[in-house]
């Protein structure tokens, strides 16, 4: 099949870790190259966001990245995308329509791109698909007055929910979210991300470490709802272990970061400056070295759509302690693949970081089960394989004939 991908801010050619690179652009590029590898004919459309970039770019893994001229070249937060959607949907509709590559599916990632790709869908006659990755709904909840979401975005959710021929939703919290918001159970199928395990696996290099103390690893973006004040918070409860942070701007910008800064100071008036170390952003080929390098992942979002990186510890053989939220909630199992504890509770973090630092045996139990569940149910191909049964599905729906221009 012909399967477009409209990712609008996340592109999967970016660096990792800013505030908004992370889990959509590994999601984006990891499922374009295993539609590949099923014999599809991939094109992903993102927004140019820089002008030494061309039109049109193949990568090595067999798809094609689409750079669409919507808004201005340079980069623009993702939350300040809204105004160019119109522009990002008129541009593939007129590409779609002149009929060289029309795509049998179009699939979209994160609701804006829902909202140029349902445009452009239903210009050219071709169905769509949304995969929302996170819900202004649970943002504002969570986020309250700082959420910097424009105005109207639950609304234009709950819209696209019914627009859309089929929502993939990528765990049990997402569906019930949806079904609050209104969105009709029958229009959704679920179907999990998947971890690269070429990539993510037990054995290679290890990033260097003091073999004299337990690391704990933390990842992400370097956004407060990742968690990691509550981490370094809980360091207090647990003497001698160091605490590595992978994310954020590359290291040598990372004094300048406002939020890392906020991390050190907190360190700093815990009295555990001395064992956080801030590492910055580092690029995917990296990270499977930084799992292996550590004793414990810990995963304390306050919510989490999905959450690669627990998938990715889990895929390099090391036991997660994870907040029960969304996916997080769905990939650990309590007790067997690794820990749930409450989001922001740096008392249960530190107390459940502690036992597990503690007993060598089940940290060995968690990494064992975790790496089963991960060869059984977490692979790309297996994603990219489900969702070619969407995409089929949909691609049969009779379509009105495109209105004329
Ligand atoms: N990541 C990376 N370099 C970094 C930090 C993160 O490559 O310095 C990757 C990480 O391996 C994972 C993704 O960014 O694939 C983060 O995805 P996740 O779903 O955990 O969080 P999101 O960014 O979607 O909130």
């Amino acid at each position: 099949m012909r399967i477009a991908m409209i990712s609008e801010h996340a592109s999967p050619l970016a660096a990792l870790g800013e505030e908004d690179a992370g889990g959509q652009n590994t999601h984006v590029a990891e499922l374009a190259a295993a539609l590949v590898g099923e014999g599809h004919d991939v094109r992903v459309y993102t927004r140019r966001d820089s002008a030494t970039l061309g039109e049109s770019v193949s990568t090595a893994d067999g798809y094609q990245v689409c750079h669409v001229p919507a808004g201005p070249a340079q980069r623009v937060p993702k939350d300040e995308l809204l105004p160019y959607m119109g522009e990002f949907g008129r541009w593939l509709a007129d590409r779609w329509r002149r009929g060289d590559w029309t795509p049998d599916v179009a699939h979209a990632h994160f609701w804006m791109s829902g909202l140029a790709t349902v445009h452009a869908g239903r210009r050219a006659g071709v169905p769509t698909v949304l995969t929302y990755h996170a819900l202004g709904t649970v943002k504002r909840r969570h986020q309250g007055a700082q959420d910097t979401s424009p105005p109207g975005r639950i609304g234009y959710e709950r819209a696209l929910g019914r627009a859309v021929d089929r929502v993939i939703v990528q765990c049990e919290d997402e569906v019930a979210e949806l079904v609050r918001l209104g969105v009709p159970r029958t229009r959704m199928a679920l179907v999990p991300s998947g971890v690269n395990q070429a990539v993510f696996r037990p054995d290679g290099p290890v990033a260097p470490r003091d073999p004299a103390r337990a690391r704990i690893l933390t990842v992400g973006r370097m956004v407060e709802r990742k968690g990691f004040l509550e981490v370094v918070r809980a360091l207090p409860a647990v003497p001698d272990a160091e605490c590595v942070v992978v994310g954020g701007p590359p290291a040598e910008l990372l004094a300048a970061d406002f939020f890392a800064r906020r991390l050190s100071a907190l360190a700093e008036s815990c009295g555990v400056a001395d064992r956080v170390r801030l590492v910055g952003g580092v690029p995917r080929e990296e990270m499977a070295c930084w799992y292996r390098s550590a004793d414990v992942l810990v995963a304390a979002p306050w919510y989490e759509p999905f959450g690669l990186t627990p998938l990715e510890g889990m895929a390099c053989g090391v036991p997660v302690i994870g907040t029960n939220v969304g996916g997080i909630a769905d990939t650990v199992i309590d007790g067997l693949t690794g820990d749930l504890v409450p989001p922001r509770d740096p008392r249960a973090l530190g107390t459940a970081i502690r036992r597990l630092l503690a007993d060598k045996v089940r940290r060995f139990a968690y990494a064992t089960a975790a790496l089963d569940r991960i060869r059984s149910r977490y692979s790309w191909k297996r994603c990219a394989e489900q969702l070619g049964a969407v995409y089929a599905t949909v691609a049969t729906i009779a379509r009105p004939a495109p209105a004329v221009a």
